[in-house]
């Protein structure tokens, strides 16, 4: 979709959503909180009843609620047993079809783990399933972006370098930049100044489209030198929201900025406040 700015939203349904697990409830919420969308989580399964697709799609366009959405935890596209792959490839594929079914254009996922193998081969791999993917998503007139997520842990797959490089090999295929990730998995980048530098670099390699239309998560974060994360609010986190808002509100970015804080909508409401005030 084309943006006119940053939209805010939380990674599933608002906590202050009365039915919890009413996604629908969930798109209503976001709209009386004054948000702007809302990602569909599927951590723990792909499913969702036909008339629940439907009705989601009805209130997110009624609503101007644009969705997005997010794959199962369980996916691994490196897995050592070949029917782990393909169930992988599967589960990814499924998201695919009732995402659209919703009504999202962009979903996100974490694609694998490098089980100690070399990440070049890992990368070979992910690429291979993810020209399969896309193949049978345009058979069935799925037209989706898929996001291979930025991840936290150094034993998983998908560095920005590993993205930016998918990116260029697969056509349907996009980066979705976790900014507290790319923290917690470098140990640096959160300034203004290395924000600025990523922002530059995506446009650099992948085009305008790459700070035209973004999908990016964040929230608080810790971390150790294992990459261990834990998902904090923003104020108990170090993480230099405020900077990256201004680094993408001077860079004229667009696209969805999905908070996945504990207390999602409350700081997803606050960067929106900061944001705008900028
Ligand atoms: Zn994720």
């Amino acid at each position: 979709m084309a943006f006119d700015r940053i939209l805010f939203g939380t990674a599933g349904v608002p906590n202050s959503t009365e039915k919890k697990n009413s996604p629908v409830d969930g798109v209503k919420r976001i709209h009386e909180l004054s948000l702007d969308c809302m990602q569909l989580e599927f951590a723990h399964g792909v499913r969702m009843k036909e008339e629940v697709s439907s009705a989601l799609r009805k209130v997110s366009y009624e609503l101007k609620v644009p969705l997005t959405s997010h794959g199962p935890y369980y996916i691994n596209l490196n897995a050592r047993e070949q029917d782990k792959i393909d169930s992988s490839v599967e589960r990814i594929i499924q998201t695919a079809k009732i995402s659209d079914l919703c009504g999202a254009e962009s979903m996100t996922f974490h694609a694998a783990f490098y089980m100690k193998d070399s990440p070049y081969d890992v990368f070979d791999l992910v690429e291979k399933s993810l020209n399969v993917i896309e193949e049978r998503l345009s058979r069935l007139d799925i037209e989706i972006e898929l996001r291979p997520e930025l991840t936290g842990k150094t034993s998983q797959f998908g560095s920005l370098e590993e993205l930016i490089s998918l990116a260029k090999m697969v056509n349907s295929c996009k980066p979705c930049i976790d900014f507290s990730h790319l923290y917690a998995r470098t140990g640096e980048i959160n300034s203004y100044a290395e924000f600025m530098n990523i922002l530059d670099l995506l446009e650099k390699e992948l085009g305008f489209d790459a700070v035209n239309n973004m999908h990016i998560h964040i929230s608080g974060i810790s971390s150790n030198s294992k990459g261990d994360l834990k998902h904090l609010n923003l104020l108990q986190s170090d993480f230099k929201w405020q900077e990256l808002l201004k680094a993408l509100k001077d860079r004229k970015c667009k696209g969805y900025m999905i908070c996945n804080s504990p207390n999602l909508e409350k700081d997803a409401q606050m960067m929106k406040e900061y944001y705008m005030a900028l």
